[in-house]
């Protein structure tokens, strides 16, 4: 492909193909793992999607992959030593060894991320498969790669959070930046990507772009004013909105923005971070978005048909889970699947009706369409101080502006802001809940640590090994 004519933006399939080469990664032992009684994070929703996909045909529309199992080494591309042993080694049967317990507060294991068998496993094939969509894209083997085991975009460095403990998103992307100069990072899960926004905050080679819901609600960051900092400065851009966004609102804001943000930026490659807890009627979320509004992200980035790597991520409402990541999965394919569901294993999940879709809750949107339109110019002017890519010249040298490491003994006494305040422990039908949302602290703007001069340092050495890329 000549990168050079088309500003790396555009598949030889040209852009007016409406096909594109799909390929889609599922673990099949993935639906086994299990957090625990009452935990609403539950990896069976995603045998639930596979099931759907497979009912409805789409798998022979695309290619079907198993994922490599994500070795130790490919995760500590971002994530710390001691991080990626204490995930390797640790059981719920070890969990109150010495070691162990000294080890489980540090890394913030135990309460939203408990330790579940297996729970390396689950890690090793979510990343997998997302490390895997990047090799794809990167041949060129695909034009849009599948992996909704994966999205966990909580994950920091050497911490679990919000039920994430690998973050599958910033490996598929350190994978990606070695072929491709700029990366877009697009995140519709209603709480904030704050480890993928943390990861690549000093960077242009990824932007990042997170719509979430802010204010009293978790993770407490993505404040429209953190735009990213030193080389990175404009490069994250946040889009905090309130209870209740609908499909109008919120396509309304995500056209202009990210039409923009393809103008100005030209990614090589996008990754779609497709949380589904911004659905209505989620357990733990409180948008009204149905699954058509929300399926309009993907089919709006799709349009633009350049290498595309769309996640799962968030989802606690596992009928409507499920429903929402095959329909996206058919717009990937481009078919428009029947409303009717065809029979499948877990059939009586989708009750009363047996739809695909659902109707919207009738519940009030607070977000007016004055804040909207602020929001929406205020993003925009940021955008317009981004240089055109053509003139960026894509440092990847560390930044300058350099934030001391975080002490340990600090580490243990920040709040522990809970996405899921664990009071249910009832059976696990329970996942017809009322939303709930514990209160939550909301502290300062994230600050440039040292995970991202590491980021930073991975990135400059990709840029001196790898030859595909501009100095
Ligand atoms: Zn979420």
């Amino acid at each position: 492909m000549d990168m050079s004519s088309t500003g790396g933006a555009s598949l030889p399939s040209g852009p007016d193909a409406k096909k594109r080469r799909v390929t889609y990664f599922y673990e099949p032992s993935i639906g086994d793992y299990y957090y625990g009684q009452g935990h609403p994070m539950k990896p069976h929703r995603i045998r639930m999607a596979h099931n759907l996909i497979v009912h409805y045909s789409l798998h022979r529309r695309m290619e079907i992959n198993r994922p490599f199992p994500a070795g130790p080494d490919d995760i500590r591309r971002f994530h710390s030593d001691d991080y990626v042993d204490f995930l390797a080694s640790v059981a719920p049967e070890t969990l109150h060894d010495h070691t162990h317990a000294r080890h489980l507060k540090r890394f913030n294991v135990g309460e939203d991320c408990p330790v579940f068998d297996g729970l390396f496993g689950f890690c090793q094939a979510s990343a997998g498969g997302s490390i895997g969509a990047a090799v794809k894209l990167n041949r060129q083997e695909a034009d849009i790669a599948i992996n909704w085991a994966g999205g966990l975009h909580h994950a920091k460095k050497s911490e679990a959070s919000g039920f994430c403990y690998v973050n599958d998103i910033v490996l598929g992307i350190l994978e990606l930046l070695k072929v491709h100069r700029r990366v877009l990072y697009v995140d519709i899960d209603i709480h904030h990507g704050d480890g993928v926004e943390e990861a690549f905050f000093t960077t242009d080679r990824v932007m990042t772009v997170s719509f979430h819901k802010f204010g009293d609600f978790f993770p407490g960051t993505g404040h429209i004013k953190d735009v990213g900092a030193g080389t990175g400065k404009y490069y994250a851009l946040n889009v905090p909105l309130n209870d209740g966004m609908d499909d109008e609102s919120f396509g309304g804001l995500f056209r202009p923005i990210i039409q923009k943000v393809m103008e100005v930026y030209q990614p090589d490659a996008v990754v779609l971070q497709c949380g589904a807890d911004s659905l209505a009627g989620d357990r733990l979320g409180c948008f009204n978005l149905s699954v058509k509004g929300h399926a309009d992200c993907l089919r709006f980035l799709r349009s633009f048909n350049v290498p595309l790597m769309v996640l799962g991520g968030g989802g606690y409402t596992i009928r409507n889970v499920a429903r929402c990541w095959c329909y996206e999965t058919a717009v990937a394919v481009g078919v428009e699947p029947d409303n009717k569901l065809p029979y499948n294993e877990y059939y009586e999940y989708f009750g009363p009706d047996y739809t695909l879709h659902v109707e919207p809750s009738p519940m009030e949107n607070q977000n007016s369409s004055k804040d909207l339109e602020k929001i929406s110019n205020m993003l925009l002017e940021q955008l317009s101080r981004v240089p055109h890519a053509p003139s960026v010249p894509f440092q990847t040298t560390p930044p300058t502006a350099q934030v001391p490491e975080e002490a340990e003994e600090d580490m243990d006494q920040r709040p522990k802001r809970r996405i899921w305040d664990g009071e249910d422990y009832e059976s696990d039908a329970d996942e017809d809940d009322k939303p709930r949302h514990r209160s939550l602290n909301t502290d300062g703007h994230p600050m440039p640590n040292a995970d991202m001069r590491d980021i930073a340092d991975e990135i400059k050495e990709e840029a001196m090994t790898d030859a595909h890329l501009p100095s």
